[in-house]
C-alpha cells in the first residue's frame, strides 16, 4: 500500500494482486510495469517476479489499518479482472471492501466483460455499494468504447471511466448512468500527444450530462511542465461520497479475522499482523 498516492484522483493505493498482461493500445506504456519489472530478480523484494501475475493474500487485510477514512485506488499495480485471478479471490477483495465501508474504493479495469459477468452475479452484493466505484479506462474508441457499454450493461451503484491516456477523439459517446470521468494524457518517455480539441470535447459532454469532471494532466515527456489547467483553470471534481466512522482497532481486527476465516486457503494467519493485533 501506498498512502498519499502521487495519484491526482486518489489517497491511497491498495495492491492485493502484483502483476498484469497488457490488452489494448492504453497498456503500451503501462507505468506498473516499467517499475515492476525494474525489480525482476531482485531477492526480497515485493516485485522480484517482475510484472507477473502474483496474488498477495498477505495485503487483503490492509484496509483495516488504516485510521482514516481513505478514498483507494484498488490494484493501481495490476487489474483485479485479469484472467489469473480466481473468482473467489476477487470475491474476498470485495468482502473486504464491502466490509471497509468508512472507505471509498476505485476499482478500475479493462477487462470490462468479466467485470459485467461478475457484477451481474457473484458479486452482487458489491456492485451495489455507494462507497465501491467501478471503472473502465478507455484510451480510444476501438478498445475504450465498447467498455463503457459494458459497465452501463453491470448492476453498479457508481461507475467512472478513467480515460487515459487518452489517444484519440472519441467522438460523442453515451454517459447515462456514468457517475465520473477522468481523463489525462500520457506522460514519460515517448508519451503519445493528447490534444486539447479531444479533451474540451469530453468535458463539454460531461457538462451537458452533468456528469462530475477531473482534468487530472497533459502529460507529455515532461508532464509537471505541461500541467494540468484546462482552459485557464483545473478540474477536480468527483462523485458524492459515502461517510462512515472507522471503527476501533479491536473491531477491524475482529472484521479483518473473520474475512479471512471464511477465505481460508487464500490468506494466512499473518496477514492480521497488519491491522496491528
Ligand atoms: S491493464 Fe493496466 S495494469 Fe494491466 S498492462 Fe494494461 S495498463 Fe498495465
Amino acid at each position: 500500500m501506498s498512502l498519499n498516492s502521487h495519484i491526482e484522483w486518489t489517497d491511497a493505493t491498495w495492491n492485493p494482486v502484483r502483476g498484469c498482461t497488457k490488452v489494448s493500445p492504453g497498456c503500451k506504456h503501462c507505468y506498473a510495469e516499467t517499475f515492476a519489472e525494474r525489480f525482476r530478480g531482485v531477492k526480497g523484494h515485493p516485485y522480484e517476479q517482475g510484472f507477473d501475475l502474483k496474488l498477495v493474500p498477505e495485503k487483503l487485510t490492509e484496509p483495516f489499518s488504516w485510521r482514516s477514512p481513505k478514498l483507494v485506488f484498488v490494484n493501481s499495480m495490476s487489474d483485479l479482472f485479469q484472467e489469473g485471478v480466481p473468482d473467489r479471490y476477487i470475491e474476498a477483495v470485495c468482502r473486504v471492501m464491502v466490509t471497509a465501508k468508512w472507505h471509498t474504493f476505485q476499482v478500475l479495469t479493462k477487462r470490462s466483460a468479466r467485470l459485467r459477468e461478475l457484477l451481474s452475479g457473484r458479486l452482487r452484493f458489491a456492485a451495489e455499494q455507494g462507497h465501491i466505484w467501478w471503472g473502465v479506462s478507455v484510451e480510444d474508441r476501438k478498445y475504450g468504447l465498447p467498455r463503457i457499454g459494458d459497465l452501463q450493461q453491470a448492476p453498479a451503484r457508481v461507475r467512472f471511466l478513467s480515460v487515459e491516456p487518452l489517444l484519440e477523439d472519441l467522438g460523442a459517446f453515451d454517459l447515462s448512468g456514468i457517475s465520473w470521468v477522468i481523463v489525462g494524457g500520457e506522460s514519460g518517455p515517448g508519451a503519445r500527444p493528447m490534444r486539447p480539441e479531444w479533451v474540451i470535447s469530453i468535458r463539454d459532454q460531461c457538462r451537458v450530462q452533468r456528469v462530475p469532471f477531473f482534468f487530472k494532466q497533459w502529460g507529455g515527456v515532461r508532464k509537471a511542465k505541461n500541467g494540468r489547467e484546462l482552459d485557464g483553470r483545473t478540474y477536480d471534481e468527483y462523485p458524492r461520497r459515502v461517510t462512515a466512522p472507522v471503527p476501533d482497532r479491536v473491531r477491524c481486527a475482529e472484521f479483518a479475522e473473520s474475512i479471512l476465516n471464511s477465505f481460508r486457503g487464500l490468506a494466512n494467519p499473518g496477514a492480521l499482523v497488519q491491522v496491528g493485533v
